[in-house]
């Protein structure tokens, strides 16, 4: 079979990186998580001491955009890229609270996605990747041969992240994980450029009753009957 694309969007934390990465692996495909590139973005904003609070935010946000350079690296051990903030891994710091709650604010504004897709689309260039985020099925690559939907309910994917987090040390509350899903989901639906939304031709999975290994085999069923 010839190489393919295969863009996967969804909600915040419905396991769309588990399932984009278990692909990659089966396939011999790259995997882009294009949820870091707007995290590492809004690491580098809040170490400038920016903050959507702030007057001329966005202005001073676009004045920035020439200083920051991101690139991948895969890292054997996660069997993912580890994301790269002006040559510094920066993997495990645009996971924290504090990016997750200010990085809706950001890639709201229009020049910081028009530089996120550029990037996008040449690292998708050659097929054979499997990208996941919340606007590459409607607007990266809209063409992708495979395009997955992804959602799950409110609570077992606040479940998921609050698991997640611990297991990385980071011990939030069960509250602060629920306030910031829900108000990514909102923002993420309701901004002007590239909403999330499904595109006509995605196929929904709901993961809320699926295990890792159900969801996997299903999209590989997909794949097969492409
Ligand atoms: O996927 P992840 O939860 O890491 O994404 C973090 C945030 O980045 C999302 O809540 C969304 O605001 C933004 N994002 C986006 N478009 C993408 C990927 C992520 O706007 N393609």
């Amino acid at each position: 079979m010839d190489a393919i694309t295969i863009a996967i969007d969804g909600y915040s934390s419905c396991g769309k990186s588990t399932l984009a990465k278990a692909l990659a692996v089966k396939l011999g495909y790259s995997y882009i998580d294009t949820g870091a590139m707007y995290r590492a973005t809004t690491l580098f904003l809040i170490r400038k001491g920016l903050h959507p609070s702030q007057e001329k935010f966005e202005q001073n946000v676009i004045e920035q955009l020439k200083d920051i350079h991101l690139s991948f690296k895969y890292n054997p051990s996660t069997k993912g890229s580890d994301t790269y903030l002006n040559s510094e891994n920066v993997e495990v710091e645009i996971r924290q609270m504090s990016v997750s709650n200010m990085v809706s604010d950001v890639s709201i504004i229009k020049e910081v996605r028009e530089k996120m897709v550029a990037i996008q689309k040449k690292l998708g260039k050659g097929k054979a990747v499997v990208m996941e985020g919340r606007d590459i099925g409607t607007n990266v690559f809209p063409d992708a041969e495979l395009k997955i939907f992804m959602t799950a309910d409110l609570e077992i994917r606040m479940q998921r992240r609050y698991d997640e987090l611990h297991s990385k040390g980071m011990l939030v509350s069960m509250e602060e994980v629920k306030k910031n899903l829900e108000s990514r989901d909102y923002q993420d639906t309701h901004r002007k450029e590239n909403p999330l939304i499904k595109a006509e031709d995605a196929i929904v999975l709901d993961n809320s009753d699926l295990s890792r290994l159900e969801q996997l085999e299903y999209v590989l069923k997909l794949i097969k009957n492409l």
